[in-house]
């Protein structure tokens, strides 16, 4: 589904990402963990172009999204749902406007159409009943859990998270992780940036580590947290649990 090949990027001089390749098959959620300034968040960039690659190649639902022209990337990042640490819902906007608006406008579906499928990807997300609150009016994991449904109902073919836990109060960050546990039973296809390691070993695929730029090792879980290899990885571990 997701398929990236030597994948390099250099800001001016410095390498950030090396030769990195992975894949995430269809229905798989891939956990990327590693230190601050790894090359987590350009490695996800790069999945939408919103980090332009300098080499290699990536491959998003059978199309090869490094080869498409700057002008086209609009259609492409459809296909691409993203959501960060932030939630940046439009404030002067009720849930189900927020929902609606991407739809109508990038997708061009007609409004009733729109509004039908907000209140199921609402619906989802555990927040049909807020539709018509506005965000302020939501706690930071409720409204993670709109720009959640904001994306998903654009249809996409894959969902990349990252950090999308890291801004919310400790108690609010489950019911944002449930809602990921339960695209992953529905067989979406996701790749997670997070560093919620007890939720890593419970619902992800493989687990990938990166370190100055590299994926230093991937595995399941198990193989990951269990048996790391790595001084670069067990260190780490020592560090976060
Ligand atoms: P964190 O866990 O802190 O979010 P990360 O693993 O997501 O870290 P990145 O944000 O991908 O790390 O950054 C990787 C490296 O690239 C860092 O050294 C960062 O300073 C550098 N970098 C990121 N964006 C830019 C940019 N636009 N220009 C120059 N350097 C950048
Ligand atoms: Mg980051």
């Amino acid at each position: 589904m997701l398929e990236i090949t030597a994948l390099e990027k250099r800001f001016d001089q410095t390498a950030v990402l090396r030769a990195i390749d992975l894949k995430v098959r269809e229905a798989e959620l891939v956990f990327v963990i590693g230190p601050s300034g790894s090359g987590k968040s350009t490695m996800l960039r790069c999945c939408n172009r919103l980090e332009e690659p300098t080499s290699g190649a990536i491959m998003i639902d059978g199309q090869r999204i490094t080869d498409i022209p700057r002008r086209d990337l609009d259609r492409m990042r459809l296909k691409v749902g993203m959501v960060f640490q932030g939630f940046h819902l439009y404030p002067h906007m009720s849930v189900l406007k927020n929902v609606v608006l991407a739809q109508t406008k990038a997708l061009k579906r007609p409004k009733a159409e729109a509004e039908a499928r907000a209140l199921e990807m609402l619906d989802q997300v555990g927040l049909k009943h807020k539709a018509e609150a506005m965000p302020n009016e939501l706690s930071g994991g409720q409204q993670q859990r709109v720009a959640i449904a904001r994306a998903l109902a654009l249809d996409p073919k894959v969902m990349l998270f990252d950090e999308p836990t890291s801004a919310l109060d400790p108690e609010l960050v489950g019911s944002v992780l449930k809602v990921m546990k339960d695209l992953r039973a529905k067989g979406m296809t996701m790749l997670v940036v997070s560093h919620e390691m007890a939720f890593a070993r419970e619902a992800a695929d493989r687990v990938v580590f990166m370190d100055g730029g590299y994926i230093v090792e991937q595995g399941t879980p198990e193989e990951v947290f269990g048996n790391p290899k790595s001084d670069r990885l067990k260190s780490f571990l020592a560090r976060v649990s």
